[in-house]
């Protein structure tokens, strides 16, 4: 089972498995850029922020 989140660059829906958990990192289908998920009720996704090592 999927969850639908929009994403912060296209709007477009992303997928998400349905056990998704906070600070997962995904790869929009439509732009590719990587989201993270910041919020579970409402499942928000905002860009994902690389560390600097
Ligand atoms: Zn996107």
């Amino acid at each position: 089972m999927t969850i639908i989140a929009t994403c912060p660059f296209c709007d477009e829906d992303v997928d998400l498995d349905d056990d998704v958990e906070l600070s997962e990192v995904v790869v929009c289908s439509s732009c590719e850029h990587e989201v993270e998920v910041v919020s579970l009720d409402p499942l928000t996704l905002v860009e994902f922020e690389e560390e600097e090592k």
